[in-house]
């Protein structure tokens, strides 16, 4: 292994980021390029992702690269089959790169790598059996059982926020409605913020100029911290419907830990403590089983790059 190095690579919708990772997953030499998006042709995401590759490596050999991508991956690993920001379907992936980079290219999606990263290196550590919950836009996630990650007949396991939560609820751009993401989500913060102002008097209406069209999620995150109530009931219902909704992935799969990553996760306490109560109020059996401690991430934004570079370990 003299000099080599393994690359983790997390591509999604606006940039792909590769590093280098070490065997204690400590991420160097960080490299950033924008992707293309779903417009873009598919040769220009590849490029972008070879290119941060390369600047990473600075010229050290590859000993393998993984990577973490934000779209369903087959079983095999081999291809990204659909991905909502970016311009592939069915792209063979892995075999694509193997011969661009030279070496062994492992492939996953994002929330895989993830829940790998968290459970060998972050919030999940020792746990044989965790879920991941990954609250940005939406929920992605991620199930690991015993040790291994699961990933389904169509490697499509564990894509819970289009979970039906409420029948003839919200509408949900996958073309359902009352999918759990609809109702916990950084969309969801944002939407609830929004009707709640129109209710009560709120720092919101200063922030965004009287216009609550322009509340975003920071705007609300910051605004929860300096007291504002309308803010806090915004987070407060996000955390209640994020815990309802572990209750039933806790009551399928039994895991040790619930670690929830993402954008959304940064709110810490005040997402996670209404989330907790909620679990613990709705999950079966709750007073007969040691229930699982829902707790936040500890990667960050490194989590996928991490994980990527796992799959060569
Ligand atoms: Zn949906």
């Amino acid at each position: 292994m003299g000099g080599q190095v393994v690359v983790g690579v997390d591509i999604g919708g606006t940039k792909v980021l590769a590093g280098v990772v070490d065997e204690a997953g400590t991420v160097s030499s960080p490299a950033r390029r924008t992707t293309p998006g779903r417009r873009g042709v598919t040769r220009q995401a590849e490029d972008a992702l070879v290119e941060a590759v390369l600047e990473s490596a600075a010229g050290r050999p590859l000993a393998g690269v993984g990577v973490a991508a934000a779209g369903f991956v087959d079983p095999a690993g081999e291809r990204v089959m659909f991905a909502p920001h970016l311009p592939w379907q069915g792209e063979p992936l892995r075999d694509l790169l193997e011969e661009r980079l030279g070496c062994p290219v492992l492939l996953d999606n994002d929330a895989n790598c993830a829940a790998r990263a968290e459970a060998h290196h972050g919030a999940a550590r020792g746990a044989g059996s965790a879920l991941m919950i990954t609250m940005g836009t939406g929920i992605g996630g991620a199930v690991l059982i015993d040790g291994r990650v699961l990933r389904g007949a169509n490697g499509m396991a564990g894509e819970f926020g289009h979970m039906q939560v409420v029948p003839g609820g919200q509408a949900c751009e996958c073309g359902k409605s009352g999918c759990w993401e609809q109702y916990s989500s950084g969309n969801a913060l944002v939407r609830n913020a929004r009707a709640l102002m129109a209710e009560q008097p709120s720092v919101l209406a200063e922030v965004s100029g009287g216009r609550p069209e322009r509340v975003n999620g920071p705007m609300v995150t910051a605004a929860a911290e300096e007291g504002d109530l309308v803010a806090r009931q915004a987070f407060a219902s996000v955390g209640d419907w994020l815990g309802i909704g572990t209750a039933n992935l806790v009551a399928a799969l039994d895991p040790e830990v619930v670690v929830v990553g993402g954008g959304v996760s940064a709110a810490g306490d005040r997402l996670l403590d209404p989330a907790r109560a909620a679990l613990r109020r709705t999950l079966v059996g709750a007073a007969h089983r040691r229930v699982p401690d829902v707790v936040a991430a500890t990667l960050g934004p490194r989590a996928g790059m991490i994980g990527a570079a796992l799959l060569l370990r």
